[in-house]
């Protein structure tokens, strides 16, 4: 990110929420950016992901300048290179657990696209709760599908806002554990907004932002 600042319009105001940030991340590092309530980290992960623009300065993703493609190229480039996990889940309400994985699977193209579904929900211990719709699911079991769902692209990166937010302390391990796997085992770069510090704490660098600008980045030990 170089220099990149967001501002909302809201009703006839504008919001400055993110200001001069810039920051670099290696392939294959983990990260977390840690805040208050309303610094910035939501609006941040999604510039990062391509999934909103930065009013101001330059987000770049391997080496590919995201302010200046079109909708379709984004969409491209969020299809190849990312996966998101998202704060309330984002399921899809009309469809099964293993429906919802295998959208993307299919959007892309792919062969198999049932079994590959079905190994991912096993990945992530929810092999006997593919025909259960979004509702049927307790709060985990729906972060579990949406990590599922983030892992069938295989992402280079994979960002993640309050992946264990909702989340009994238990279940909460287990999903960081598959986050982890994941950065171990594919390479995955793992960047993640958390309220957690201790989950913070097991990636290797924490960013903190406060009113829309860095605070500190430092290294963790
Ligand atoms: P939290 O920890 O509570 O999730 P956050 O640090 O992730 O907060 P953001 O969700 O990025 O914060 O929001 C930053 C600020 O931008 C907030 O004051 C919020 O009200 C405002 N905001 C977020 N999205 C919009 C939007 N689409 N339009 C206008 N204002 C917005």
């Amino acid at each position: 990110l170089h220099q990149v600042g967001k501002v909302y319009r809201s009703g006839n105001r504008d919001l400055k929420v993110l200001d001069d940030v810039n920051f670099s991340v290696e392939a294959g590092s983990t990260l977390s950016i840690v805040g208050p309530s309303g610094s910035g980290k939501t609006t941040l992960l999604g510039l990062c992901a391509g999934l909103d623009r930065a009013s101001s300065g330059q987000v770049e993703l391997n080496g590919i300048g995201l302010n200046q493609l079109n909708e379709d190229e984004l969409a491209s480039v969020r299809n190849r290179y990312i996966g998101f996990i998202f704060q309330n889940f984002q399921l899809m309400p009309t469809l099964t657990a293993l429906e919802n994985v295998m959208v993307p699977l299919e959007l892309r193209g792919e062969k198999n696209v049932r079994s590959r579904a079905l190994d991912l929900l096993d990945k992530v211990g929810l092999a006997d709760r593919g025909h259960h719709y979004p509702t049927q699911l307790s709060g985990g079991e729906q972060q579990r599908v949406s990590l599922a769902r983030a892992f069938s692209n295989q992402p280079q990166i994979l960002f993640a806002d309050e992946p264990t937010g909702n989340l009994d302390a238990e279940t909460g391990v287990k999903v960081e554990k598959l986050l982890f796997d994941l950065n171990k085992e594919s390479g995955t770069t793992l960047i993640l907004v958390t309220h957690n510090l201790e989950l913070a704490a097991k990636t290797q660098r924490i960013i903190r932002i406060k009113g829309g600008k860095i605070l500190s980045d430092t290294l963790t030990a």
